[in-house]
Order: structure tokens, then sequence, then C-alpha cells
């Protein structure tokens, strides 16, 4: 059993040619999966599969959150993950030699939709690649690790070069 064998839903195997597939994406989910900074969450993911004569309509809906650690601070950020997504996989694409568009398809496996492939790509576009708790975040005191939102420190700002922070440790030593 692989991490994400759950996540994996084979279009073979569909019963009807409707189906309808529900996950819910928990911490461990998010902890397997690679970046973005995303490390926990809370998702519940619906997912309807059509079946046409040559393709296949996906069409799925999240709600949930993901708490995000903020770029500067660390402190965690609540975001929505909500999309509504309709995709359309044409099988017949698969004996051209339209190679962007099958490359768009990485996460179909011969007929086996990974869908936390899927999940994670929405996740890098929801994501900013930079986040931040609020905009004028002041972010960790760079000496001793207080958060500068909620306490002040007595520590010097001055940020020494890292060089001689060196000699400085051997002094405090
Ligand atoms: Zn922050
Ligand atoms: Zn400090």
């Amino acid at each position: 059993m692989g991490k994400f064998d759950k996540y994996k839903i084979d279009l073979k195997g569909m019963q009807a040619d409707s189906c309808k597939y529900e996950f819910l994406l928990d911490n461990l989910f998010f902890a397997h999966i690679d970046g973005p900074e995303v490390q926990k969450g809370k998702v519940n993911v619906e997912l309807t599969v059509k079946k046409t004569s040559r393709a296949f309509e996906l069409s799925f809906r999240t709600e949930g959150i993901v708490w995000v650690p903020c770029d500067r601070c660390l402190d965690e950020i609540t975001e929505d993950f909500e999309v509504d997504i309709d995709e359309m996989i044409d099988m017949a694409i698969f004996e051209t030699d339209k190679v962007d568009e099958i490359e768009e398809l990485d996460y179909l496996e011969d007929h086996i939709i990974n869908m936390d492939m899927l999940l994670q790509k929405e996740l890098m576009t929801l994501v900013p690649m930079q986040i931040l708790c609020k905009d004028d975040c002041k972010g960790l005191c760079k000496v001793c690790g207080a958060n500068l939102n909620h306490e002040t420190c007595d520590c010097d700002d001055f940020v020494p070069d890292p060089r001689l922070s060196v000699f400085a440790n051997i002094l405090k030593g």
C-alpha cells in the first residue's frame, strides 16, 4: 500500500457510467505531499466521474481549510481551500503527438487518476509562494526567536555579520 493509494481512482473499474467518490484530506495527506508549505488541513473532496464513449468528465469540488505557516513569523494562517473544477479527459489525446496536452495529464497513469497529484496542483495555484499573516508582519527576532507580533524582546536587532557571530558565540560560551 502506497501512501496515496486511497486517492487513486481506476477508471477501468468504474461500475457505472457515472460514479461519485468522496475523500477527506487530512493532516496525514498534507504531510505527505511535496510542498507547497501546507502541512495541515481538513478538506472534503467530492468527485464525480462521467464516462462517455471516448472521454471521461471529471468534476470535483473541494471544501475545507488548510493551514499554512507565515513566511516570516511561522504563525499558522488559515486558508480556505474551495475549488470547483471541471475537467475533460479525452482518451484519444494519447494517440496523438500533442505532447503539451498529454503532459497536462500527468496525474493520469494508464487509466488511473492520481487524485493526490491533481489536488496538489490545485493547492499550488491556491497558495501563493510567499504568504504572510499580515502585510506588516514583524517576523521573528533573529536573536532569540521571539514572535515580534506578540511580544517584544530586548535583543539588539542589529544583525551581526555571520562571520562575527562565530566570535560572539565563543565569547558567550
Ligand atoms: Zn507573520
Ligand atoms: Zn529577541
